[in-house]
C-alpha cells in the first residue's frame, strides 16, 4: 500500500526538513507567486546566497513535469534545497508559482515550478506556457521529471507540456527570419540540456530502451510542430541535447534511491565528469548580478505576451546594467574625488593632484570593466566611452582650477623673487628677471604636466602663452622703473659734474665762453649716456626669446626696446640740458650777473694792465679810461644775453616736438630754442641803466679823488 509506505516513509522526511523551517523560508525565494507577481526581492536573494558576485560561475537547473510525480522531492534530494512538498497525509496541493533555492553543494540556482499541469486540473495552459519560458530562458539544464509508465504515451500530458517547451524555445532562440537570412542566427542560438529523471523505475524496461523511445518521441514531436519558414529545416539537436537518468521508486526502496540519488549528484557537481551536465555551451550568459532584472524583464515580456527574443533581452538586460554599474562607479568616484573640489576652487594648488585623478579614474574604470565586460560587448563598449566622458568632464575643472591657481601662483613668485632679486646694487636686471621666469615657468610646467591626465585631449599650451604674457607685462613694468631709477641716478651725478665748470666758464666770460661751455656739457652728456646704453644692455634680456630653442618662435622678450632706449635717452638730454641752463640761470641771476659787470669794469677802470690798483692823479684822462671799462663791460652784456657759441659746430640743440614719450618726460611740451635766450632785451636794457649808474658812481668817485689830492 503505496499511501501508507508513503505515510512512514515520506512523511518522516518532510517532518525532518520541518525541524529547519524557518532557516528554510529564508534559504528560498517565490519569484513568481500564485498572482503571477515578480518577487522585489530577488538580487537581495542572491546577495545573501553569496551568488551576487559570480559573474558567469553559476548555473542554472529548472525542472519540469505532471503535478505530484514527486519533483520537489527529487530538488531537495539532488541539491539540498527546501521546496514544498506535498504533504503526503492531507494530499493539498502546494502554493502555485516559482521558487528559487540555491544547492547546497554547487554555485547552482535551482529552480521549481509549481502547478505547471493546467491540464490535469483542467485549468488553462497557461501559466504553463508562461513558466516554460520564463525558465527556458535562463536555464541550462531543464530536467524533465516523468513516471516510467508515462513513457510512450504519446498522448500524454507530459508530452504536451514538451510541445510546449519546443515552441517556446524556438520563439526564443530561434532568431527571426532577418536574421537568419544573414546567417546570424544559425551559430548564436543557445542550447539547452534536457535531463530526462524518469522516476520508479522498475528495471525490467532497461533505460537504453526507454531513452530510444523517448528520443524517438522527441523527435516525433519536433516535426510536428509548426515551424516558421526559416526554421523549417532545423532539428532538434540544433537547440537540445538529450540526456537520461533513472531513479527506483523512492517509498519502496530508499535505500537505492537514495544511492542512485547521490550518484545523478555528481553530474551536478563534478566537473571532472564527461556526464557533467553543466556544459558551457548551455549557459544563458547573464551575469549573476544581472539575473534579476534579466529574470523580471522575461517576466514582464511573458505577461504581456509581447515578442521575446533572447539577444534583444541580453542587450537591454546590458543597458540597464552597465548604466546601474555606471552609476554606482560614478558615485564612488564623485565621493573619492569630492575632498579635493573645495581647495581647488579656493585657490589652492594640490600637490599630487594629477596621480589622484588618475587613481580614481583608473579605479572607476577598473570598477566597470570588472561589472559589465560580462554583458553585451557592444553596449558595454559604449557604456564605457560614456563614463569616460563623464569622468574625464568632472575631473577637467579640476584640471583647468588647478592651472589658473599654479598660474596665480608663478606670478606671485615671479613678483616677490624679482623684489629680491632687484634689492642692493650691482645686479643684471636681465640675468635677474630671466632666472626668475625661467624657474616660475619650469614649476608651472612641471605643475600642469602633472595634472595633465594621459589619454586625454587636455592642453596646456594657451594657459603657458598667458602666463609668458603676465611674466612680461610685470617685468616690462619692472624694466620701465628700473630705467628711470637709472636714469634718475645719472642724471643727479651729471647735474653735480656740471656745476663747477659751469660757474668758471661765466666767471671769465670771453668771445669762446659759450663754446667752451657747450663743450664740456657735451663731453659730459655723452658719457651719460654712454652710461645708460651699457646698463640698457644689460637689461636686455631675450627671455623666451628668437633663439631660444626651448621656445622656438616665441616673440617674448624683456629686452628693451629700440623705442625705450630713444625715449629714454631723449629725456636724459633734455633733464641734462635743463640743469646746465638751470645752472646757467643760477650763475646769471640779477645779483650775479651785476656783481660780473662790476668786476668786469672795475678790473679796467680800477687797475692798470700790470693789475695794480690805480691812483688817479690830475693829468689822467679818466674819461677815455672811464669809457672804455664801460664799453668793454657793456659788451659783455649780450654775450651773457644768449647761449651762442662762436663756432656752430658746438651749438647743442633739443628737438622741440612732442614725440618724446610724456611718461617718461615730465615736461614734454618745452620749446627749446626760447632756453637759449638768457636776458631778454628788456632786461637787457635794464641790466646796462643799472649797471651804467653803478659805473657812474665809480666815475664820478675817481673825479672826486683827483680833486681831493689837488685840494690838499
Ligand atoms: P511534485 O508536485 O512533483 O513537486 O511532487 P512532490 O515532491 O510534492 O511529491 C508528490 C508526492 O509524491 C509526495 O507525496 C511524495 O511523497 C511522493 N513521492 C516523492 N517521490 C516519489 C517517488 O520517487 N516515487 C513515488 N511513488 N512517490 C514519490
Ligand atoms: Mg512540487
Amino acid at each position: 500500500d503505496v499511501q501508507s509506505l508513503g505515510e512512514s516513509g515520506n512523511g518522516s522526511k518532510v517532518e525532518k526538513g520541518g525541524d529547519a523551517s524557518a532557516g528554510r523560508a529564508e534559504s528560498r525565494v517565490q519569484v513568481v507567486d500564485e498572482h503571477q507577481n515578480f518577487t522585489p526581492k530577488l538580487s537581495r536573494y542572491l546577495d545573501k546566497w553569496g551568488l551576487l558576485d559570480k559573474g558567469f560561475a553559476y548555473d542554472v537547473v529548472a525542472v519540469f513535469g505532471s503535478q505530484s510525480t514527486g519533483k520537489s522531492t527529487l530538488l531537495n534530494r539532488l541539491f539540498g534545497t527546501s521546496f514544498d512538498v506535498m504533504d503526503e497525509t492531507k494530499r493539498q496541493q502546494t502554493t502555485k508559482g516559482i521558487w528559487l533555492c540555491p544547492s547546497t553543494y554547487s554555485s547552482t540556482l535551482v529552480m521549481d515550478v509549481e502547478g505547471t499541469d493546467g491540464r490535469e486540473r483542467g485549468e488553462d495552459q497557461d501559466f504553463e506556457r508562461k513558466s516554460a519560458l520564463f525558465s527556458l530562458a535562463s536555464t541550462e539544464v531543464l530536467i524533465v521529471n516523468l513516471w516510467e509508465h508515462q513513457i510512450g504515451l504519446y498522448q500524454g500530458a507530459n508530452m504536451g507540456l514538451l510541445k510546449t517547451v519546443f515552441e517556446v524555445n524556438l520563439s526564443l532562440f530561434g532568431g527571426s527570419a532577418e536574421q537568419h537570412a544573414e546567417g546570424l542566427s544559425s551559430s548564436s542560438h543557445e542550447k539547452t540540456m534536457l535531463l530526462f529523471v524518469i522516476r520508479d523505475h522498475v528495471g525490467a524496461t532497461p533505460l537504453k530502451n526507454l531513452m530510444e523511445t523517448l528520443t524517438q518521441d522527441m523527435e516525433k514531436i519536433w516535426s510536428s510542430l509548426s515551424k516558421p519558414d526559416h526554421l523549417v529545416s532545423a532539428r532538434l539537436s540544433d537547440y537540445f541535447d538529450l540526456s537520461f537518468s533513472a531513479l527506483p521508486h523512492k517509498i519502496l526502496l530508499p535505500d537505492k534511491f537514495e544511492e542512485a540519488v547521490v550518484n545523478l549528484r555528481k553530474r551536478f557537481t563534478d566537473r571532472s565528469r564527461p556526464d557533467y551536465v553543466f556544459k558551457p555551451v548551455y549557459h544563458k550568459r547573464i551575469p549573476a548580478d544581472g539575473v534579476a532584472f534579466y529574470m523580471e524583464g522575461i517576466w514582464q515580456k511573458v505577461l504581456t505576451n509581447k515578442d521575446l527574443d533572447l539577444p534583444t533581452q541580453q542587450e537591454l538586460l546590458a543597458q540597464f546594467r552597465c548604466d546601474e554599474i555606471a552609476a554606482m562607479v560614478l558615485e564612488a568616484f564623485q565621493d573619492a574625488s569630492k575632498g579635493v573640489r573645495r581647495p581647488v576652487e579656493s585657490g589652492s594648488v594640490l600637490d599630487g593632484l594629477g596621480g589622484m585623478m588618475n587613481d580614481w579614474r583608473t579605479t572607476a574604470l577598473a570598477k566597470f570593466d570588472k561589472d559589465a565586460s560580462r554583458y553585451h560587448q557592444a553596449v558595454y563598449t559604449r557604456k564605457r566611452l560614456d563614463l569616460l566622458k563623464a569622468i574625464d568632464n568632472a575631473l577637467a575643472p579640476l584640471f583647468m582650477g588647478q592651472l589658473k591657481n599654479v598660474h596665480k601662483r608663478c606670478v606671485a613668485t615671479f613678483r616677490t623673487e624679482l623684489v629680491d632679486g632687484l634689492k642692493g646694487e650691482g645686479y643684471d636686471f636681465g640675468k635677474v628677471v630671466k632666472e626668475i621666469a625661467r624657474r616660475v615657468e619650469k614649476d608651472f610646467i612641471e605643475r600642469a604636466e602633472e595634472t595633465q591626465l594621459k589619454d586625454t585631449d587636455w592642453q596646456f599650451d594657451d594657459e603657458l602663452a598667458l602666463l609668458r604674457d603676465d611674466l612680461k607685462l610685470i617685468a616690462d613694468q619692472c624694466r620701465v622703473d628700473e630705467t628711470k631709477k637709472m636714469v634718475n641716478a645719472i642724471e643727479r651725478s651729471l647735474r653735480k659734474q656740471l656745476a663747477e665748470p659751469v660757474e668758471i666758464g661765466l666767471a671769465k666770460p670771453n668771445a669762446e665762453m659759450w663754446d667752451n661751455l657747450l663743450r664740456v656739457f657735451r663731453a659730459m652728456l655723452d658719457k651719460s649716456e654712454e652710461v645708460y646704453l651699457a646698463k640698457a644692455k644689460s637689461r636686455d634680456c631675450p627671455l623666451f626669446g628668437r633663439n631660444s630653442k626651448a621656445n622656438p618662435g616665441s616673440p617674448l622678450g624683456f629686452n628693451c626696446t629700440e623705442e625705450e632706449n630713444t625715449a629714454s635717452m631723449s629725456n636724459l638730454r633734455r633733464r641734462a640740458w635743463h640743469h646746465f641752463r638751470a645752472k646757467v640761470g643760477e650763475q646769471l641771476s640779477d645779483p650775479a650777473i651785476l656783481a660780473k659787470l662790476k668786476n668786469s669794469f672795475e678790473d679796467v677802470f680800477r687797475y692798470d694792465a700790470a693789475g695794480v690798483p690805480r691812483v688817479w692823479s690830475p693829468g689822467d684822462d679818466i674819461d677815455s679810461v672811464f669809457r672804455h671799462a664801460k664799453d668793454e663791460t657793456l659788451a659783455l652784456i649780450p654775450l651773457y644775453a644768449k647761449i651762442k657759441p662762436k663756432d656752430p659746430s658746438n651749438a647743442f640743440t633739443l628737438p622741440s616736438d612732442a614725440s618724446v614719450d610724456a611718461s617718461l618726460d615730465p615736461d614734454a611740451d618745452f620749446d627749446f630754442p626760447s632756453t637759449l635766450i638768457i636776458f631778454s632785451e628788456t632786461k637787457k636794457l635794464d641790466l646796462e641803466n643799472r649797471f651804467k649808474r653803478d659805473a657812474d658812481a665809480y666815475y664820478v668817485e675817481a673825479k672826486r679823488s683827483v680833486v681831493s689830492s689837488v685840494a690838499q
